[in-house]
């Protein structure tokens, strides 16, 4: 795309030039624990693929990331034990999307917890790494 910035820090998680807690990876989707999570257990899906939003992504690469984000979803849900999953995804800076590589947010939800705030608070990749272990099993 013209206007795909290749240093947007999901490319650079692609490309492993800079650092990440990985949960899932096949030849076209990777899947990682967010780093400012939203509820315990939030995980990102991404396709392999220079795409900005969800109208840049061809129908095979769309297909490919709604079958991974199920795969995922499922084992989040299973890994964490929550009643119910958010599956969200935005497109434009209008829409408040922040990371300009498309990405579906996969997010642990509760009844009656509220949605903790969008990309604010940072945690330890350590804890991340506890949940990404427990996720991975679940796969
Ligand atoms: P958006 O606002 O574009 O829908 O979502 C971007 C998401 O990426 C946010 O939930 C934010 O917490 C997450 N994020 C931003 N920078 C990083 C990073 O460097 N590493 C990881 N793992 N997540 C990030």
């Amino acid at each position: 795309m013209s206007d795909y910035d290749r240093d947007n820090i999901f490319a650079k998680i692609l490309r492993g030039e800079a650092p990440c807690v990985k949960v899932y990876e096949d030849d076209d989707t990777f899947a990682f624990m967010d780093i400012m999570p939203q509820a315990e257990g939030h995980v990102l899906v991404i396709p392999k693929t220079e795409a900005c939003d969800m109208m840049d992504l061809n129908e095979e690469m769309t297909q490919k990331l709604i079958v991974t984000v199920q795969k995922i979803a499922r084992a989040v849900k299973s890994a964490i034990g929550c009643p119910g999953v958010m599956l969200t995804q935005l497109n434009g800076a209008a829409a408040g999307q922040t990371v300009f590589h498309t990405h579906v947010h996969i997010i642990p939800r509760y009844d009656g917890v509220d949605l903790g705030i969008h990309a604010t608070d940072m945690v330890d990749p350590s804890e991340l790494e506890k949940l990404a272990q427990k996720i991975r099993m679940k796969i």
